[in-house]
């Protein structure tokens, strides 16, 4: 074993010869690497399609063991910037995780609304909330319930096609701001929650008629989810 501990650039590059060597016989250097490849790995799988992965959180302890390992030569380094990448980890990880529906479908759902929120002609009907619901039930199979909600305005719906599913799209609006309320007979949740995507707020709850209900746009979490509770009354 060479008698000095490689330097970060060393560690993470391909290992060849004495480098080689000295990762097979000192378990410091070797734990080091591993961190690192942990680290890419982690990060490699923040992709959109991913749920809160578990690489990220194996990253997470391993960054918080590393930290407290203060007597490294070349490690302090490391342990730093191992640390901070695990702390970007976890903020995406809990600006996703607030929510029962998969990182895909929230995405869909904010990308509809930012379509057709300043869209006029995006509403192929209008009218009060319980015309509204009588005018989807040809393509949900169903006739949603659409209460009227105090100080909420309905300016119109249209048929829409989320996860290759019909589902209804209605748009609200509250105190000037545009919302969009998407009822989904068939995308089951289990739970109510909120997340970010696309930088808009997604809150959804499980419809009491089945399957889930979802109101996008920039109002605060708890407001977005009392205002789908009361639409389904
Ligand atoms: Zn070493």
């Amino acid at each position: 074993m060479s008698d000095r501990h490689l330097s970060p650039e060393e560690i993470e590059g391909d290992l060849a010869g004495a480098g080689a060597d000295h990762v097979r016989t000192c378990a410091a250097c070797a734990q080091r690497r591993s961190a690192l490849q942990l680290v890419h790995a982690g990060i490699a799988s923040l992709g959109r399609e991913a749920p809160p992965p578990a690489a990220a959180v194996a990253l997470l302890g391993a960054a918080q063991r590393i930290s407290r390992r203060r007597a490294w030569l070349a490690g302090g380094v490391v342990a730093l910037s191992l640390f901070a990448l695990a702390t970007v980890a976890a903020v995406l990880m809990a600006r996703r995780s607030g929510s029962p529906l998969s990182v895909s479908l929230l995405d869909e759902i904010a990308l509809d609304h930012l379509h057709y929120v300043h869209l006029d002609s995006a509403s192929q009907f209008s009218g009060r909330a319980s015309d509204i619901a009588t005018w989807f039930r040809p393509t949900l199979g169903r006739v949603p319930r659409l209460a009227d909600v105090e100080a909420l305005s309905f300016r119109g719906a249209r048929n829409c096609r989320l996860a290759g599913q019909r589902v209804a799209l209605v748009f609200v609006e509250r105190a000037g701001h545009r919302l969009s309320l998407f009822v989904m007979p068939r995308v089951s949740s289990r739970g109510a929650g909120c997340a970010e995507s696309q930088r808009m707020r997604v809150c959804s709850i499980p419809d009491p008629q089945g399957g889930t209900r979802a109101l996008v746009g920039d109002l605060a979490a708890r407001e977005m989810l009392r205002l789908l509770a009361e639409s389904t009354r």
